[in-house]
């Protein structure tokens, strides 16, 4: 008797449990809703994030596509975008954006972590947040843009040139002259300065350098193209 009401007992408090998670659940959702939309320019889709991450993301998106269908290296297909809940790993090092060659997405962190988790090297001390978070949107399209077209994993250098010339298109050029002003930029820019060894320790110094190095260009699209072909590569002075 003694143990059934014991057992009377568990079975009603695990039923209140259960109808107290489900209210709280109907309640507030799940901890984390996927929104998933998709961006008017060019029908890539993004699931998370808020109204303003998802705008400033299609806005460095499009602009990447601008920026590199003008010289013809187009995506061939709309690419997924993920607004994670954290930052990303990347190699072991923590990162505020990724593009999964694998699963062929981009991964973003949420606008805040990035402000509160400054590891782009001064990127979002530098520049306004949105700005900041616009050009890490465009910088992760060039990739997923490079990919499908093919561009190698051993061009790597090649590869963080062209996200870095494409991350720096997308910061209005007041704000981005401010930035190169901030970096001490020396100028001119040579293709040896385009260097892997800078890119690991200074990565806002690379993006800074490729971005004043491709602007001094005569034929800066016939470049593009000669990159993704493989007709020129950046010396990857490590070895
Ligand atoms: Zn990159």
């Amino acid at each position: 008797m003694r143990r059934s009401n014991i057992s009377s007992f568990t079975e009603l408090s695990l039923r209140v449990a259960f109808a107290a998670a489900a209210l709280l659940t109907a309640l507030i959702g799940p901890a984390h809703p996927q929104t998933k939309t998709r961006c008017a320019a060019n029908d890539w889709s993004i699931t998370g994030g808020t109204a303003d991450e998802r705008r400033l993301i299609c806005e460095g998106v499009a602009k990447t596509e601008a920026l590199l269908g003008s010289c013809g290296i187009r995506a061939l297909e709309p690419v997924d975008l993920v607004v994670a809940d954290s930052l990303l790993d990347f190699c072991g090092a923590k990162a505020h954006a990724q593009f999964s060659t694998k699963d062929k997405t981009i991964f973003i962190a949420p606008l805040d972590v990035c402000i509160s988790e400054r590891i782009e090297k001064g990127l979002f001390e530098l520049v306004g947040p949105e700005t900041a978070y616009r050009s890490i949107a465009a910088h992760e399209a060039a990739h997923a843009i490079l990919d499908a077209n093919g561009m190698r994993p051993e061009q790597w250098v090649d590869n963080e040139y062209v996200a870095a010339v494409a991350q720096f298109a997308a910061i209005p050029p007041e704000e981005r002259d401010n930035l190169i002003g901030a970096l001490r930029r020396p100028a001119p820019v040579t293709a040896a300065e385009i260097d892997a060894v800078i890119y690991e320790i200074a990565p806002l110094l690379f993006a800074a350098k490729s971005w004043l190095y491709h602007s001094a260009l005569p034929e800066p699209c016939a470049f593009l193209n000669d990159l993704v072909s493989g007709s020129f590569t950046f010396v990857d002075n490590r070895h």
